[in-house]
């Protein structure tokens, strides 16, 4: 068996389009445009090209990006302001801090600081409890990107065993909230889990995010499952065995033989968790504008 390759860039290019379509309605509507504003503190290239990306794909979309760079070594009091300032501005929908923020920060307590409301990254404690309680609220966009995908082959949820490896608060812990709403049976997995083989081979909807490059092996998948690759590692070309050097936390070459779906890396989930957040930001200036979503 060979498994259907999910195209995460085909697939992000449709959401993209709707948001974009969306965004002409709500500005026709409301005469005001979403604005998505991005703060990068700091010069850490991953950072600096994921932020670029991140405005670029804002102002595709119609629309507008607010860009916010502070230099390496400010006090935590000038983020802070930042932070604060955008709170208040009713031209901002949407602030995403950036992560990670340099160490000397509290990356935590700085992404705390933003209004729920306009916290498209869905990292705020009081957005996380909201997913936790099952009530309305902003979802973080790489675990939204995912249940798009799963969609995309009409994986059924409910009733499933899905299997979540990673507990990180920004995708595992979300990512099992939001299948367990879908009426999954969840198991997250991590570094202290005992035989992650065993449980991962019980897995319908198998779902990697540790960041180790082909943790996941071919026995590892069950015949028939959906496979969700989350991971993104940079290894020498050589050793990827493409160009770009990234691989993810499946051996896809083996995973490939054994499941029903699959997502490459790259092009599966990373194209969309912007396209995500797009749709957070619109869903931020609906709600910001009295409109139901
Ligand atoms: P993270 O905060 O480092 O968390 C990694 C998780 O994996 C932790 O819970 C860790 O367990 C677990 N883990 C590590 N080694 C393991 C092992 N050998 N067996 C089982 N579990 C193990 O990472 P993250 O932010 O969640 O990101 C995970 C990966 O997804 C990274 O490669 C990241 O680049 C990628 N990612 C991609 C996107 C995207 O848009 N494509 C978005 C987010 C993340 P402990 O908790 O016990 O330490």
């Amino acid at each position: 068996m060979s498994a259907t390759i999910i195209d995460g860039k085909a697939i992000a290019a449709r959401v993209r389009e709707q948001v974009a379509e969306d965004v002409r309605a709500f500005t026709e509507r409301t005469g005001r445009t979403p604005g998505l504003a991005t703060v990068l503190v700091g010069e850490d290239p991953g950072s600096v090209v994921y932020v670029a990306a991140k405005q670029r794909a804002c102002a595709q979309a119609g629309m507008t990006p607010f860009d916010h760079r502070l230099p390496a070594g400010p006090p935590f009091e000038d983020v802070a302001q930042t932070l604060s300032d955008l709170n208040a501005d009713p031209a901002v929908s949407g602030i995403l801090l950036q992560l990670p923020v340099p160490a000397h920060l509290d990356g935590p307590t700085l992404t705390g600081m933003i209004d729920p409301g306009k916290d498209v990254d869905g990292l705020t404690p009081v957005n996380a409890g909201r997913l936790a309680l099952g009530l309305p609220g902003l979802r973080p966009c790489t675990p939204l990107g995912v249940l798009e995908l799963l969609s995309s082959v009409d994986a059924t949820l409910e009733g499933a065993e899905a299997v979540v490896v990673g507990r990180s608060n920004l995708f595992g812990k979300p990512m099992a909230q939001l299948l367990l709403a879908h009426n999954a049976t969840v198991t997250v997995c991590h570094s202290r889990t005992r035989d992650l083989r065993a449980v991962c081979s019980r897995a319908d909807i198998l779902i990697a995010a540790a960041g180790r490059a082909r943790l996941i092996e071919g026995d590892f998948v069950k015949p028939g499952a959906v496979v969700i690759d989350v991971g993104m590692n940079r290894l020498t070309p050589e050793q990827a065995g493409n160009s770009s050097g990234l691989v993810g936390d499946v051996d896809f070459a083996a995973a490939v033989q054994v499941a029903s779906a699959i997502t490459p890396v790259p092009g599966g989930v990373g194209p969309m968790t912007i396209a995500c957040l797009l749709r957070n930001t619109l869903d931020a200036a609906r709600v910001q504008a009295g409109i139901q979503v």
